[in-house]
């Protein structure tokens, strides 16, 4: 039977007891609220890494139209 122990949430570092998974569905989060701030800075990362991408299209890459004889 698991205990409850004093855990400290990553996302608001509030002090809470929980005993696991089992207790609080959203460890090792205080709440549902912590688990989807804490999942939603971790998409935005994704996201910023996927908009810098797009910075490629500024290199202009050389035109050669000279006909050759
Ligand atoms: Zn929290």
């Amino acid at each position: 039977m698991a205990r409850a122990r004093k855990r400290k949430c990553p996302t608001c570092k509030a002090a809470f007891v929980c005993a696991g998974l089992a207790d609080n569905p959203w460890f090792p989060f205080c709440s549902e609220r912590c688990k989807l701030v804490d999942l939603g800075a971790w998409l935005s990362d994704q996201y910023a890494v996927t908009e810098d991408l797009t910075r490629e299209n500024d290199i202009a890459a050389p035109e050669s139209d000279e006909a050759q004889d």
